[in-house]
């Protein structure tokens, strides 16, 4: 059975982390790369380092990670959040498609992909938005397909959905969409890592993810996006910084875009956090995907079991798809108290899940470090919170962010 935990920084093992969907776990690499980055290469190279790998970098970790997603070299730039690569997506493709005014997305989407689509309205005034399903429950390919025609210029989807843990088959909805001639911009955020993605084998066009969550980049990690190679020369960035101009160091006054993945930069990369990030890409890499899904299908479906019968008997209901190739990495229970429960199990019994409103436990498990037996363990305590209602005496409102 897969085990890389002692390769991640582990310091109370009586910790249940099943958060690494939020903020994966701090690999022993990592460490000693800032280290080694700091000291070695800034403290005594100074400017000189960007000749000595530094500029290579969002290049050389942006294809390891398309080696995880099934992209080609040239494919995967890291750069700049994840919401930021969103907006450099979005812009890019309505701007490539004007005589389509239309973008598809689901309710389930997470926020921020949303709010990056309302936003486009301050440049594309005439852009119709079109949002399906519910927030909190599973979109149904027949309502996507419903919303496809000949006005759409993007579907964009989250490839696992935050809250539910919904996996879209990435290669049918992607031809679902260019039936119509619609691209597609698949957020990877809550897949890469955890699962196998094929975007080439997918025809995919567009997609973008992020590098803290399972690909344990450290917080704040830069994140990435991915462009397929005949659509590069199409699209252009909305932000015309320097370093997407195809030769930054001639100062030139006038912006030509760099040709290939390079035109989706904008400013100078962050070294140390792409430094930081490559430990946890490799560690991914060594493991293998296909070893780590198999681990992940395990963690996930004897949680939902266990849930059935331990935890269903105290108002537990499962939220996530039990078939598992219709499920990510997470599982979210659903319970009336489920905020005073997350408070209770923070606080006396040494777990950390996320909630999720309005009425969400998100487990969240990364098969590099998490094992089978905190699966039996998580529930035994979850049971316990509640049989003694411990969450009892913890507020049933949230007073501010958690
Ligand atoms: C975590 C996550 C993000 C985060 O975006 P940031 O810009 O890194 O804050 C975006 N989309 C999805 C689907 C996510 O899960």
């Amino acid at each position: 059975m897969l085990d890389f935990r002692d390769r991640f920084v582990v310091d109370d093992p009586n910790l249940l982390y099943l958060d690494g969907n939020s903020l994966g776990r701090m690999p022993k690499a990592a460490a000693e790369r800032v280290r080694q980055v700091t000291e070695e290469q800034w403290g005594s190279r100074l400017v000189r380092g960007w000749g000595e790998g530094w500029l290579d970098l969002p290049r050389r970790v942006g294809d390891k990670i398309g080696q995880m997603i099934g992209a080609e070299p040239g494919e995967v730039l890291v750069a700049d959040s994840t919401s930021v690569n969103l907006y450099k997506l979005f812009f890019a493709a309505l701007s490539a498609r004007p005589e389509r005014r239309r973008i598809v997305t689901d309710a389930a989407n997470f926020p921020s992909d949303q709010y990056l689509l309302q936003g486009l309205r301050l440049s594309f005034p005439d852009l119709e938005i079109l949002r399906v399903g519910q927030e909190t429950e599973v979109t149904s390919l027949e309502d996507l397909r419903a919303a496809l025609e000949d006005s759409v210029a993007l579907l964009t989807l989250s490839h696992v959905g935050f809250r539910t843990s919904q996996l879209f088959d990435i290669a049918a909805v992607t031809a679902m969409a260019h039936e119509v001639g619609a691209w597609v911009l698949w957020d990877l955020s809550h897949s890469a890592g955890i699962l196998p993605v094929e975007l080439g084998a997918a025809n995919a066009d567009l997609a973008v993810g992020c590098g803290y969550k399972y690909l344990n980049g450290g917080p704040g990690a830069p994140a990435y996006l991915y462009v397929r190679r005949d659509l590069q020369e199409q699209l252009v960035s909305p932000i015309w910084g320097w370093f997407g101009q195809h030769r930054p160091f001639d100062f030139a006054l006038d912006y030509t875009p760099a040709t290939g993945i390079d035109r989706f930069m904008a400013g100078t990369p962050p070294i140390l956090s792409l430094a930081a990030l490559e430990p946890g890409v490799d560690l991914i890499l060594e493991a293998g995907i296909d070893a780590i899904r198999a681990k992940s299908v395990q963690i996930t479906s004897r949680l939902i079991h266990l849930a059935d019968r331990e935890l269903a008997p105290f108002g537990f209901d499962v939220a996530s798809p039990r078939d598992p190739g219709l499920r990510g990495g997470h599982v979210t229970l659903t319970h009336p108290a489920a905020w005073p429960i997350t408070q209770a199990l923070v606080k006396e019994a040494n777990l950390i899940p996320d909630f999720r409103p309005p009425n969400g436990l998100r487990l969240g498990f990364s098969p590099l470090y998490n094992t089978l037996e905190e699966v039996d363990e998580a529930v035994r305590r979850i049971r316990e919170v509640v049989k003694s209602r411990a969450h009892e005496k913890y507020p049933t409102h949230r007073a501010s962010v958690t």
